[in-house]
């Protein structure tokens, strides 16, 4: 048996799961270390001048007291912040919630996870090792970015996935096509238009889907409570359904997969169309070839039509395949039970390999799209709490 150190716990990820799950990992009084960037891919990989999609009750990172809440932040602070919630807030709030919740973070990256006889072994890219009986994996979403196969080959400065692109005044004077008809599409365009940087948007959806747009059904007191949970996944009935996870699994496969397909679907919030005035959007057509011209791009659509830019911007999403996480070993791999893509988890969010938890969008397969957004924290600490508890 090898002398490396020991420890209970390790949360990979500093984002809103990771520091939820390490603040109520705390509080149980679990032993634990934790590592990342505190709310990297938001400070890293969003756009400048974004705001938050999820309303202001489905933005708490949640903690055990609930002391750690947005209006927490903003009432310490003496911080207005206006609704939608812009990024930097969020940052801010994240950054905050981790100093008072998670104090003993560690900055610092993770470059394997292998099996071990009394757990994991966990190697740091600085060198440390040790052994850890639990991993609570919360890395988050940054490494499943998908480019389109018709992109594949062309360089980086021609065509860039929407997480590359953090400052996109940089993109002035020039000619843009955003390929993709969701949130993160339509915010692009907006704050193209803003900044005085022509685009298109091309989406092979022959329509654009618009979330919050029936304010009225929010404001019918104790029946808009019947309707929808302060949780704001999915349309009425739904965003019930999806904020109660453990009834949610239970459900039909085909019944789930339907369910989160709606509940989660490309589309913009509504506070987005009156911003996006003039912008030109193409409907129902897809790129089927890119061919990089000297400096420029040239995109050929299945109509047949061309268009002649300076940039692809590809707001194409994410394909869960927690394979491309690098740092878990062949052995945890081959022993890992995945549908499509995404680990399949029991109690306490724990895969198939013992002592390893998912959280975050990887648990959605299992536990529904509430997974896939910061209102989900509060659940899936909980969850893990209750599945470590139950095991130790
Ligand atoms: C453009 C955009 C807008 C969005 N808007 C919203 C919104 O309004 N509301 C909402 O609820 N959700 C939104 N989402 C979804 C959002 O990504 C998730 O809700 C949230 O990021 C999930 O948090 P997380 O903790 O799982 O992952 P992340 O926030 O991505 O955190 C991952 C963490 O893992 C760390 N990490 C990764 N690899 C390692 C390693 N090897 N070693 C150590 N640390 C590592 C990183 O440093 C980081 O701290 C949006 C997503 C996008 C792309």
């Amino acid at each position: 048996m090898s002398s490396l150190s020991t420890c209970n716990v390790t949360v990979i990820g500093a984002g809103p799961y990771g520091l939820s799950a390490a603040a109520y990992l705390r509080n149980a009084g679990v032993e634990k270390r934790v590592f990342g960037e505190t709310m990297s891919f938001w400070e890293q990989q969003m756009p400048v001048g974004m705001c938050l999609r999820s309303s202001w009750d489905a933005s708490h990172i949640a903690d055990p007291k609930g002391q750690f809440t947005l209006d927490a932040f903003r009432d310490q602070n003496g911080n207005h912040i206006g609704k939608p919630i812009p990024l930097d807030r969020f940052v801010g709030y994240g950054q905050w919630f981790q100093r008072k919740a998670v104090p003993d973070l560690e900055r610092r990256r993770v470059r394997s996870v292998d099996l071990d006889p009394r757990g994991f072994r966990v190697s740091l890219t600085d060198g440390e090792e040790y052994v850890s009986k639990r991993i609570v994996l919360a890395a988050g979403i940054g490494t499943f970015a998908v480019r389109p196969q018709v992109f594949e080959g062309i360089p980086h400065s021609l065509a860039s996935h929407s997480t590359e692109q953090k400052d996109l005044s940089k993109f002035k004077g020039k000619r843009v096509a955003i390929i993709g008809g969701g949130q993160s599409a339509l915010e692009s365009a907006a704050l193209f238009k803003e900044a005085g940087i022509e685009s298109e948007v091309i989406t092979r959806a022959d329509h654009l889907n618009w979330v919050g747009k029936h304010v009225k059904l929010h404001r019918l007191g104790p029946l808009s409570r019947l309707m929808y949970s302060k949780c704001d996944v999915g349309p009425a009935g739904i965003s019930r359904l999806v904020a109660a996870p453990h009834l949610f699994r239970t459900l039909p496969r085909r019944f789930q997969d339907r369910t989160a397909y709606r509940a989660i679907r490309p589309a913009g919030a509504g506070w987005l169309q009156p911003r996006l005035t003039g912008v030109p959007i193409t409907l129902g057509r897809k790129v089927v070839a890119a061919m990089p011209t000297e400096s420029q791009l040239r995109l050929q659509l299945d109509d047949g039509s061309e268009r002649i830019v300076d940039h692809a911007l590809l707001a194409t999403g994410f394909r869960v395949d927690v394979s491309r996480y690098g740092f878990l070993s062949p052995a945890i791999l081959q022993q890992l039970e995945t549908v499509n893509g995404y680990p399949v988890l029991q109690r306490g969010l724990e895969s198939s390999v013992k002592g390893l938890h998912f959280l975050g969008k990887p648990a959605s397969w299992s536990f529904g799209p509430l997974l896939c957004f910061v209102s989900g924290t509060e659940f899936a600490a909980n969850e893990l709490i209750a599945g470590i508890a139950e095991r130790n």
